[in-house]
């Protein structure tokens, strides 16, 4: 629970990752160059040939030949002999040489990004799964994001002809769920692409139910243009069902949509399910609370992995540790991706917060200053309010910490 207390530590993480990208970026950098002196050295040389040795020119060659397949990985030259084989059958007419896997060479195709995980994507194509890299133009390209591809992208792969590929293209996206880049702020970290909604879950105890971190999510999903749902697990903890309404009536005042479930007795798994329907979801919650147990309990054939709880931290361990989309059904998916767990509210300055909680909003229209900021000015309409129970105390400490979080 600290990691998103502490802003410190939040940067910290970022950096760290930003470090890790930008040493990634060199070397693929170096790795080009590589290749491009390789293929140049596989041009047909200059008669660079010396009999000083005494050999006869021709041992030379295959002296050369050897030594460049010793240095090659397992199974490369292989490799290299099918593709010049392939190169050279597509460009005669190979009805001498009916190799099956040449004739049949695959062609670009329009896939979904099903996981992204280490600068990897694997590409579902319906049939089957493709791991794929990026098109180096693409991670080129100027497209105002620090990454090209995210989870839920809908894309064209070439398929390698083995079980890799590359992605070409990424399509026109439906929505986006985005970050600012910490250290650019004109630059966006895309986390998920062609969302429809985002589901908060929190667990009603281990870890304890955390307000300000369900008021951060609510903010994200209105800064993403995000519908959000709310989900309150591990229910079967409570002492009785009203505790936990009670906690989330604001919530309910405010019109969204509730559901309280118990991933360990069932309950409340079909209306779950049921707000889950034609829809791609975005999970968002901390880690322990109780998400890859509710995945298993929508789908019980589902391969989810489930945390158990750490036996010397007493804390949820970490069992996603990368960004996924798990189809539900045809039209039906959830995307579990930790990048939103690290969710901050970059870029957000004090004079926006109150659009984010409307209720406030509403209330100071009532105040006797037109910028009050409703910490402890005279004639606050907002704190009146929250002093008589008419404003959820709850809303009302999640709206003062957060705004002394931001910049003026
Ligand atoms: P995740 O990190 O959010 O994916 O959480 P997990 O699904 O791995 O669950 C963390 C721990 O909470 C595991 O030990 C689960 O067995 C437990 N757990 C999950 N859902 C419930 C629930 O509804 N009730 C109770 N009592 N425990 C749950
Ligand atoms: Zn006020």
């Amino acid at each position: 629970m600290t990691d998103h207390n502490d802003k410190s530590f939040q940067k910290d993480v970022t950096i760290e990752r930003h470090q890790k990208m930008i040493k990634k970026m060199k070397r693929r950098q170096e790795l080009q160059t590589v290749t491009k002196k390789l293929k140049r050295n596989r041009q047909p040389k200059p008669a660079r040939r010396k009999n000083w040795l005494g050999h006869d020119p021709n041992a030379w060659d295959e002296l050369d030949y050897e030594v460049e397949e010793r240095i090659m990985p397992r199974g490369e030259a292989e490799r290299r002999r099918t593709l010049e084989q392939a190169a050279l059958n597509t460009s005669e007419t190979d009805d001498d040489n009916p190799d099956p896997a040449i004739a049949t060479a695959p062609e670009s195709q329009p896939g979904q990004v099903i996981e992204v995980s280490q600068g990897l994507c694997r590409v579902d194509l319906g049939s089957h799964t493709l791991l794929c890299t990026v098109r180096g133009t693409l991670t080129a390209r100027e497209t105002g994001f620090t990454n090209v591809v995210a989870v839920g992208d809908e894309v064209i792969v070439h398929p390698d002809g083995t079980e890799g590929g590359v992605i070409e293209t990424v399509l026109p996206r439906r929505s986006l769920l985005v970050r600012p880049d910490v250290f650019y702020d004109h630059l966006q970290q895309v986390i998920a692409a062609n969302v429809d909604q985002l589901l908060i879950i929190s667990s009603w105890r281990e870890p304890t139910i955390w307000l300000e971190l369900v008021d951060r999510y609510l903010i994200t999903g209105q800064r993403n243009h995000l519908p959000a749902l709310i989900c309150l697990n591990k229910i079967d903890l409570a002492q009785n069902g009203a505790e936990c309404g009670a906690v989330l009536r604001p919530y309910q005042s405010l019109g969204y949509p509730i559901v309280l479930t118990s991933a360990l007795t069932g309950e409340g798994i079909d209306e779950l399910q049921t707000l889950l329907h034609h829809r791609t979801t975005v999970l968002a919650g901390l880690s322990g609370v109780g998400k890859s147990s509710l995945l298993a309990a929508l789908q019980p054939g589902l391969q989810v992995r489930v945390g158990t709880v750490s036996e010397t931290s007493g804390e949820g361990r970490h069992t996603t540790s990368q960004a996924t989309l798990i189809r539900l059904g045809p039209d039906e998916a959830i995307i579990d991706t930790p990048g939103i767990r690290e969710f901050g509210l970059t870029g957000l300055h004090r004079g926006e917060l109150e659009q984010f909680f409307p209720e406030i909003g509403r209330l100071a229209t009532g105040c006797r200053f037109k910028n009050c900021t409703h910490l402890n000015e005279p004639d606050c309409a907002v704190r009146q309010a929250e002093a008589t129970g008419d404003l959820a105390t709850s809303r009302y400490h999640s709206y003062q910490k957060i705004l002394a979080t931001l910049p003026g």
